[in-house]
């Protein structure tokens, strides 16, 4: 058994709505964008003290989409988004535990 840890491989639009973040794990997930802007882990949309989410569901807006994104060192992945947020960094073991709570195996 394999002990790398799950890196992505390849991250592409899917669609209008979905992203797909394929893994050296060999399995591939699409992820909403909707619900990948939601877990932003920024300071703005996350307090960094109590953990509490500030940002709100309804406040992101409709059709919101990756406009790029790059790698941060070998850890995390920093998305552009629509809404012109691009401060939040999602490390992998987070982009993975989103995949596999709220992501559509593919
Ligand atoms: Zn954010």
């Amino acid at each position: 058994m394999s002990t790398e840890k799950p890196t992505p491989t390849r991250v592409e639009p899917l669609s209008n709505t979905e992203l797909q973040i394929h893994w050296n794990t060999g399995d591939a997930f699409a992820l909403s964008y909707e619900e990948l802007r939601f877990e932003c882990p920024c300071a703005m949309c996350v307090d960094e003290k109590t953990g509490k989410r500030m940002i709100r569901r309804e406040s992101i807006p409709a059709g919101i989409r990756v406009l790029g994104a790059q790698g941060v060192g070998r850890y995390a992945i920093q998305f552009n988004w629509s809404d012109r947020h691009s401060t939040g960094m999602y490390h992998f073991d987070t982009l993975r535990a989103l995949c596999e709570l709220a992501g559509r195996r593919l």
